[in-house]
């Protein structure tokens, strides 16, 4: 797995709510162009949002949520043998 895509799971909720800081949010959107395993990464996470109901309402997502759904994309990223290469 690279630095990157390390970069993008501890980032992925910030980069969804608009809240990165514009050095960092380059960087993501320029990984994301190069590695179509994080922008389906990222994809997936919209989708799961989705489907609970936050994205649409754009509303404040709570701290046990976003912790919930990184712990499910960590794990999902550790199982997922295509970016340990
Ligand atoms: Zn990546």
């Amino acid at each position: 797995m690279s630095v990157m895509c390390r970069e993008v799971v501890e980032n992925i909720i910030g980069y969804i709510e608009s809240e990165l800081d514009g050095e960092t949010l380059r960087d993501l959107e320029a990984h994301l162009h190069e590695c179509p395993e994080c922008l389906e990464f990222v994809n997936t996470y919209k989708k799961m949002l989705e489907m609970a109901g936050k994205l649409r309402e754009r509303s404040f997502v709570s701290p046990e949520v976003r912790e919930k759904l990184k712990k499910v994309l960590q794990s999902k990223l550790k199982s997922s043998s295509h970016l340990e290469t």
